[in-house]
């Protein structure tokens, strides 16, 4: 028989696909003789179950479940639903990597009508007693039952005026009593029926409920947008409840090892006396810091401490905490290596290593490889930053400057993003349905909340900017605006925040790009040492390729040709070309681009010092070339001598019904060959003459695009190898060469042993070969594949993560057969995938020698190639 459920004292860390995050650490803490307030974990595979069996908890389940709480009401010396003194617990969700406030826990479990009676009595707390039901009629109603949880703040709110109470914590045993009425009565509205008096029911209720929270919306959505397989499942953790709203020695916080914010060694926490479960998270009160606990609970701070480095050096790694103290004693109830900034997370792997604790290898794999985004953000202009108006401060939540109109809601910020604009977001405290909101804006700013609110850890996560708990912020949303250091910003109005200082200003300041930390440099050398992949960069300009080369590029994977032709000096010439009617006339229009274009290779040769550049043959189609407007089309007309009509007849000759498989690519090349001569010729030259005047050892590397045959592919070669060996010969030069090409259509995949016979390297055009793939092109696929992700057809993007399974079969296909016939081949990649982490351990272990990707993305190929060789060696010869 399947067992579903085990005891905290049955697992252990090492079983988290099983038990999730939480209940395999709340299993391990429990071994390590911590206090943990016990109970049992309903495993990812029950929940697995449940949906197998059409949504619905099996009898075995069930059984086990009952059984665990046998065991439970054993342990505690209680009873469930017992009318003297009834067990309460906590149902926690937990799936295998934490996604914060992606599931919702239900607290006080287990009350009902007369439980609560014996409750108040056997605590001698009556206030405390009916506190406790009304938070878990509130959180039962909303999590399970979803009736919306602002029907329950509004009647709180209202009752809080009633009795001239400023916190929660002011009202008596008879107000809750008589909120506790109130909320019964908003329960039965909202669902026709009594709110459920049997505990067991109330619990397996709750079972389905967090089974159910694994797909919803957000929690689809964030695991979306971090690689999170849908079938994982989350489990679920029944566990006895400890009571932090128990007077003033109780209390309940979060806590960090190291502060997540910058790494460093510290301590790290809030807390707030007299409270409960997620009140120090959302923002009810504004908590104390952790420090202040040793002037309120001394003993309770020291045994703290202990633990937390405890689990520090258990865990060998930063801890992200939770706890609560009841009457005094203190209960851990959470552990887990905590979410934390990159610039955190670099500081504290190389601190580590420092201290013995962790190899480089260890601190290389350890880090977010995407979070490295965070670290090229920019901040403010230290000259802009001058002028500016503060209107504010508050907590610096997440860093990173951020500048954008202001907006009040998610849908808002969402919006106006698809529309182009940068959005701050600004609201009262942010909530997990807001996360698309949060992540289209640029900065987020709140009214309430610490440094663990929801709006910090989520930034963090995101790498957005967001300062939290900003309470002198008054927001009026119905009229769109908020007021702040005695100035009005209206919904759309400009306003600045630096989340790394916690300052907002008025208006638009300008940013500048972020520089990189000593830590950055050492783990991306242990990287660099540990790594097999290359790692090139995409880049046509010397601008970017010199950005790269600071970022690591070991050199350029793609140098598109045809963005050099868009300048207005160039522009013409290009069209001019395109409007040749004869051969001769194209090769004069040709030949006046050349000089441009060489003089472009020979700043590329010159900013790579030598390093290999592949630069790509004229690739789009022409027509793009061709002016839209009609002043531009009267212009040209005028500039080539022609009339405007003839101009119109050429362009509707060259319209074509699907440009993406229309005349592109290598087949430009195969009807013009003059254009491929024209750049071989610009090419060779400048890489003849850099080396010559700079000495460095260039060899130049020709890649023809588009091909799905050989014999195309051999047509356009020869056109190269004899321009190239007449420039050679022109310079009595021996410089060595090499001519390959994209592996972008399907055919040519099929049949790259043929391919590689002509090809002396192979460069994935992975966004075209996903395009052709897949049979939708990139640009369309955004208005369907949202009801793709929404109906669980794809998981993700395959223009960002490459399709392993079917894209990635034409990859590994073409790599081998590209062998078979050239043993030595070269093999890159060269689309947007080369900068995905797990797109990259994907090319490590299909055995290619390089990636390529944009500049900003190098560090993080060159970090996620080297986690891919320490996950998969390859075998040294
Ligand atoms: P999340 O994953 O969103 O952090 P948790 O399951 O950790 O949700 O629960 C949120 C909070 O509820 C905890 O931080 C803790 O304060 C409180 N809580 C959960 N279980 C218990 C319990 N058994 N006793 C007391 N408080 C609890
Ligand atoms: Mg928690
Ligand atoms: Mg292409």
């Amino acid at each position: 028989m399947t067992k579903w459920v085990y005891l905290f004292k049955e697992g252990n860390a090492d079983m988290r696909n099983l038990l999730g995050g939480k209940g395999a650490n709340l299993a391990e803490m429990t071994g390590l003789g911590l206090p943990i307030p016990q109970g049992f974990t309903v495993t990812t595979e029950a929940c697995t179950n449940y949906y197998e069996c059409g949504k619905k908890i099996s009898d075995e389940v069930e059984a086990q479940i009952f059984e665990g709480l046998k065991t439970l009401e054993e342990m505690q010396g209680k009873k469930f639903g017992d009318t003297e003194d009834p067990l309460l617990v906590s149902v926690r969700s937990g799936a295998r990597v934490s996604m914060p406030g992606m599931m919702d826990t239900i607290l006080n479990l287990g009350l009902n009508d007369v439980a609560v009676e014996g409750f108040a009595k056997k605590t001698g707390n009556s206030r405390f007693a009916y506190d406790s039901y009304r938070r878990f009629i509130q959180m039962f109603s909303d999590v399970v039952k979803e009736v919306d949880k602002a029907k329950f703040e509004g009647a709180l709110d209202m009752m809080k005026t009633a009795k001239g109470a400023k916190y929660d914590t002011d009202l008596t045993a008879d107000d809750l009593k008589e909120l506790i009425n109130v909320f019964k009565g908003i329960y039965r509205d909202a669902l026709g029926e009594d709110f459920p008096q049997d505990p067991k029911v109330q619990l397996l209720e709750a079972v389905k409920a967090v089974f159910r929270s694994w797909d919803n919306p957000r929690a689809i959505y964030y695991r979306r947008m971090n690689d999170i397989p849908g079938d994982w499942g989350t489990a679920v953790n029944v566990q006895a409840m400890v009571f932090g709203n128990m007077g003033d020695t109780s209390g309940t916080g979060v806590a960090f090892t190291r502060n997540p914010s910058t790494g460093e060694k510290q301590i790290y926490g809030e807390y707030l006396i007299n409270a409960q479960g997620e009140d120090v998270v959302a923002g009810v009160r504004t908590p104390e810091p952790i420090t202040k606990l040793k002037e309120d609970l001394p003993e309770c701070y020291d045994q703290f401490m202990n633990i937390a480095h405890t689990l520090e050096d258990h865990y060998r790694d930063m801890q992200d905490m939770e706890f609560t103290i009841q009457e005094g004693k203190l209960y851990f109830l959470q552990t887990r290596n905590g979410k934390r900034t990159a610039q955190a997370a670099l500081r504290i792997a190389c601190e580590l290593v420092d201290e013995g604790k962790i190899s480089p290898e260890e601190a290389v794999s350890r880090i977010d490889a995407k979070s490295l985004d965070q670290l090229l953000h920019p901040c403010f202009d230290p000259n802009a930053i001058k002028m500016a108006t503060e209107i504010g401060s508050a907590l610096p939540a997440s860093p990173g400057a951020a500048t954008g109109k202001v907006y009040f809601t998610a849908e808002a910020a969402k919006l106006h993003n698809e529309a182009g604009l940068k959005v701050i977001l600004v609201r009262l405290e942010t909530s997990p349905e807001d996360i698309e909101g949060m992540h289209a804006s640029e900065g987020i700013l709140t009214v309430r909340g610490g440094m663990t609110s929801h709006a910090a850890v989520v930034a963090r996560g995101m790498g957005t900017a967001c300062v939290s708990g900003c309470g002198e912020i008054d927001i009026n949303e119905e009229e769109g605006y908020f007021t702040l250091g005695g100035k009005t910003i209206k919904e759309g109005d400009y306003i600045s925040i630096d989340g790394s200082t916690g300052k907002i200003y008025l208006g638009e300041i300008q940013t500048i790009p972020a520089s990189i930390s000593g830590n950055f440099d050492r783990i991306m050398k242990w990287a660099d040492e540990i790594r097999d992949l290359k790692v090139r960069t995409n880049a046509d300009t010397p601008a970017d390729a010199l950005n790269a080369v600071k970022f690591g590029a070991e050199g350029i994977g793609l140098c598109r040709t045809e963005h050099m032709f868009f300048d207005a000096e160039r522009i013409p010439k290009i069209r001019r070309m395109i409007l040749s009617k004869t051969k001769e006339a194209r090769e004069i229009a040709l030949n006046q681009l050349i000089p441009y274009q060489k003089g472009d290779f020979k700043a590329l040769y010159e900013v790579m010092e030598g390093r290999p550049v592949t630069i790509r043959f004229l690739d789009p189609p022409l027509h793009e070339f061709l002016p839209t407007s009609t002043e531009e089309m009267v212009a040209l007309a005028k500039d080539m001598n022609v009339t405007v009509e003839e101009i119109a007849m050429a362009k509707a000759s060259l319209h074509e019904f699907n440009p993406m498989m229309g005349h592109r690519g290598c087949r430009l090349a195969v009807t013009y060959p003059e254009i491929a001569k024209m750049q071989t010729r610009a090419v060779m030259e400048a890489a003849i003459e850099v080396k010559q005047e700079k000495g460095y050892d260039i060899v130049p590397e020709i890649m023809i695009p588009l091909v799905g045959e050989k014999k195309e592919l051999a047509f356009v070669k020869k056109v190269v190898v004899e321009t190239a060996e007449r420039v050679k010969a022109y310079y009595e030069s021996d410089i060595e060469y090499h001519i390959g090409t994209m592996i972008e259509i399907p055919r040519a995949a099929l049949l790259a042993d043929e391919i590689a016979e002509e090809a002396e390297f192979f460069s994935f055009g992975t966004n075209d070969l996903t395009q052709m793939t897949f049979g939708f092109s990139r640009d369309d696929a955004g208005k369907f594949l949202n009801a793709y992700y929404d109906n669980k057809i794809y998981e993700s993007d395959p223009f960002a993560r490459l399709d392993q399974s079917g894209v990635g079969q034409l990859v590994e296909m073409a790599a081998q057969k590209g062998r078979s016939t050239r043993p030595d081949i070269k093999l890159g990649i060269c689309g947007e995938h080369g900068g995905d982490p797990s797109s990259v351990e994907f090319c490590h272990k299909a055995g290619l020698n390089y990636v390529s990707c944009s500049p900003f993305r190098v560090p993080i190929a060159r970090l996620a190639a080297a986690q891919a060789a320490l996950a998969y060696p390859r075998d040294k010869k």
